[in-house]
């Protein structure tokens, strides 16, 4: 999962996106509403966490670009005003969730979860494929009710496939939703994790669909 997060507090930015990496999240950071709405309307996120009082262009305004533009992505609203009239300006722009400054940043990866699920489709909190469960509120996979351990790059990928269940992933939606923005990729790594996943999720299956991407599935015929 890959999150952008638009705040000119610096120190706040970097304090979330540690955390949210330390939680196997890919984040870019940007610290103002320009650079923001260029990533959001440019680059592929799962959520985008978003400050309303921002330098160069307002979040609201950001937002609302990122919505004229097409982009359907989940935003979390941050707001250090507590003011009735804000929020309503951030819902009305398209907000789908806001919380008001100070907060705890536990608090953030609860909703950011909770968004980047619904936004898949997802009502339930667990999701099941054959014998690999995925608790999506927690970030923790089993296979036979047994921990899964894996390295952030597996977890990103094994995620937006478990989302996706028996759905065709595009490789090119996964390495965007895998790696950050300032990321060197290697035109094979993502063939390297799936190999090490598919050892380590076994009997589940991650399909290569030839020139269409891949899908996770229980199905092991
Ligand atoms: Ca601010």
């Amino acid at each position: 999962m890959r999150v952008l997060v638009v705040e000119d507090d610096r120190e706040l930015a970097l304090r979330i996106a540690d955390f949210l990496r330390a939680e196997h999240f890919a984040v870019d950071v940007a610290g103002n509403g320009e650079d923001g709405q260029h990533l959001g309307e440019t680059e592929a996120y799962d959520a985008a966490i978003l400050d309303l009082g921002l330098p160069k262009i307002e979040g609201a305004a950001v937002l609302r670009a990122w919505r004229a533009a097409g982009r359907t992505l989940p935003v979390l609203i941050l707001t250090a005003r507590d003011g009735w009239p804000d929020k309503v300006e951030g819902f009305k722009a398209g907000a789908d969730d806001y919380l008001t400054k100070p907060f705890r940043i536990e608090e953030i990866l609860m909703r950011l979860r909770a968004l980047v699920r619904r936004a898949a489709g997802h009502a339930d909190a667990r999701i099941e494929c054959g014998a690999l469960t995925y608790d999506v509120q927690l970030g923790v996979f089993e296979l036979d009710g047994l921990p899964l351990r894996l390295t952030g790059l597996e977890w990103r990928v094994l995620s937006y496939l478990a989302l996706r269940k028996e759905i065709v992933v595009a490789r090119s939606d996964l390495i965007e939703r895998v790696y950050e923005g300032d990321a060197e990729v290697d035109s094979n790594s993502i063939e390297v994790i799936i190999t090490r996943l598919r050892r380590k999720i076994e009997p589940l299956r991650i399909e290569t669909v030839r020139g269409r991407g891949y899908r996770l599935t229980a199905n092991t015929a």
